[in-house]
């Protein structure tokens, strides 16, 4: 058949109207709100993995966790730490819920109480706890957090925690099944101000006869492992010593533990932040036994 002038200009009328109606659709579809993908930058694993619930139905029958958090005056950590660890436990599949344990009254801070009333709180729902720092964060998903059946597992091992290295610590996050806090009666409440409390707890694991038991084959170092996202200057350590704190706290402690626990729950709050990472805020009133430990409060007597 002869191509003759007609059918050249049908054809590029064509090709004309194709390039246009191609043009106006991509025009239509840039400009449209509909298709706009309004959040700026893709979505992380760590948001994906915030969307499952905390427990999702396929890990009904798996040991439940309560992460305790010792808490007093750490809003914006608390702001980092809450939808890190759900990410991170979801990735894992562990059925968790985050408990801060809000120091309220005015004595010095007791991270083992603390730890101790939370315990009580929430026992009778989940089968092991986990104390965990509000300010370190575990970076690697080499670091299990499931149920220790056979012994404390201290997932902030020495050969990993950036800041603390001798072979007993079992600070930062220790995780520990039901049974066995009860074996040990909980921590002591001895320990207000900073530290020993852990290094007291080592000498109940070891009394009780239970090995500390600590991640292997982590492929990361002191270094990489976890963010301690502490700031020395600005979130000062209570070191302060006084009446005969340092002589009392250097023993190990038969008395006191979740047998001798005095505190009150003055409320409870629950917060959420970014819509799906759920927290429960457990406010808790010490209260000190002054001829005991009369160090909870160190306001009045000149610091030794
Ligand atoms: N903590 C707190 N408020 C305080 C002191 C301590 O919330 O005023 C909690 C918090 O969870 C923190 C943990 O206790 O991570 C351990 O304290 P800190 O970080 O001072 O000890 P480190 O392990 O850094 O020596
Ligand atoms: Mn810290």
């Amino acid at each position: 058949m002869k191509f003759n002038n007609a059918h050249m200009k049908f054809c590029g009328a064509c090709i004309l109207i194709s390039f246009a109606t191609t043009c106006l659709i991509s025009i239509l579809l840039t400009a449209s709100p509909e298709s706009c993908d309004c959040s700026s930058s893709p979505r992380t694993a760590q948001q994906i993995h915030l969307d499952k619930n905390d427990v999702s139905n396929s890990n009904a029958n798996k040991p439940k966790l309560a992460i305790l958090v010792p808490f007093r005056d750490r809003f914006d950590e608390l702001l980092q730490f809450a939808p890190h660890m759900t990410a991170f436990l979801n990735q894992q599949s562990i059925p968790h819920h985050i408990f801060v344990l809000n120091q309220v009254d005015r004595y010095r801070f007791n991270r083992a109480s603390l730890i101790n009333v939370g315990f009580v709180y929430t026992k009778n729902d989940h089968d092991y706890i986990a104390m965990h720092d509000v300010d370190l964060l575990p970076l690697n998903n080499q670091l299990h957090y499931e149920y220790p059946k056979d012994g404390p597992f201290h997932v902030a091992a020495p050969d990993l925690h950036p800041k603390y290295h001798y072979n007993t610590f079992v600070g930062g996050i220790l995780l520990v099944k039901r049974e066995h806090f009860e074996l040990m009666n909980g921590m002591s409440n001895r320990y207000w101000g900073w530290g020993l409390e852990d290094d007291e707890f080592y000498v109940r694991i070891k009394d009780a006869k239970l090995p500390v038991v600590r991640p292997i084959n982590i492929t990361t170092g002191i270094n990489n492992t976890f963010a301690h996202i502490h700031d020395r200057a600005h979130r000062k350590r209570d070191t302060a010593k006084c009446f005969n704190q340092r002589e009392v706290t250097r023993k190990r402690d038969r008395e006191t533990g979740l047998s001798s626990l005095n505190y009150r729950i003055s409320s409870i709050n629950k917060l959420r932040i970014d819509d799906v990472v759920n927290v429960t805020i457990v406010n808790i009133q010490l209260i000190c036994n002054h001829q005991e430990t009369p160090w909870c409060d160190c306001s009045n007597e000149k610091k030794l």
